[in-house]
């Protein structure tokens, strides 16, 4: 399992509001520094070649009960990420079907339901997703749209952390949060707007800028 953390605040957003506000919505409030920055804490599988779940057949070996989202595949959790069939990995057979997906920006109604439950679930974890990075002594993130911080937590510590977790409300409020920005002109900026940077050190995660 990977954990992506990731920073930003109103200020210094580039994008439209309406991208913010679906931002903000699976986000949590934390401090960093004598300011206070949005935190999103994404989850994501280190199925870098293919899903452990895909058997020797090629079918999925938990299909009645495969995450949400392999159910809204290959739409995007993310409404602003346009669905672009040379970016997915599905073979071009699979795009040869009659079957409507996707029709003047809508689903079909099965699957429209199930994208707003994705989303919704989305929105309801952030609180605890931010709360497990806490209880995991995570503490520094990337600066969204500049740059990735990565962690791979041990199996054993990420399942002591869920527990610790809880519902996420108190540890999420309690860290303070550094922000690791490489950039001097954007450092500069942070600054100014008094969030604390990480040092450009060696560290215990992944720094990958964009
Ligand atoms: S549907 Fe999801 S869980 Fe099943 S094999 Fe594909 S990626 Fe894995």
């Amino acid at each position: 399992m990977s954990v992506i953390v990731e920073a930003f605040d109103e200020s210094n957003w580039a994008g439209s509001s309406l991208q913010f506000s679906h931002a903000s919505g699976r986000s949590v409030t934390v401090r960093s520094g004598d300011a206070t920055v949005q935190l999103i804490a994404l989850f994501a599988g280190r199925a870098l070649e293919q899903c452990p779940n895909l058997k020797d057949d090629n079918l999925c070996g938990i299909y009645e009960e495969r995450p949400l989202v392999c159910r809204i595949y290959p739409m995007e959790i993310n409404p602003f990420i346009p669905l672009v069939k040379e970016k997915k990995a599905c073979p071009p057979e699979a795009w040869q079907s009659d079957d409507v997906i996707c029709t003047d920006g809508r689903a079909d109604s099965t699957m429209e339901a199930l994208i707003h439950q994705s989303r919704q679930a989305d929105r309801d974890d952030a609180a605890t997703k931010v709360a497990i990075c806490a209880a995991l002594g995570l503490n520094v993130a990337g600066w969204k749209d500049d740059a990735l911080v990565v962690y791979f937590p041990e199996r054993a510590r990420l399942l002591e952390a869920i527990d610790r977790a809880g519902d996420g409300s108190a540890l999420a409020s309690e860290t303070q949060w550094r922000v690791r920005v490489d950039k001097p002109s954007l450092r500069n900026r942070l600054t100014h707007a008094a969030i604390e940077l990480a040092d450009n050190e060696p560290a215990h995660y992944i720094f990958h800028e964009l």
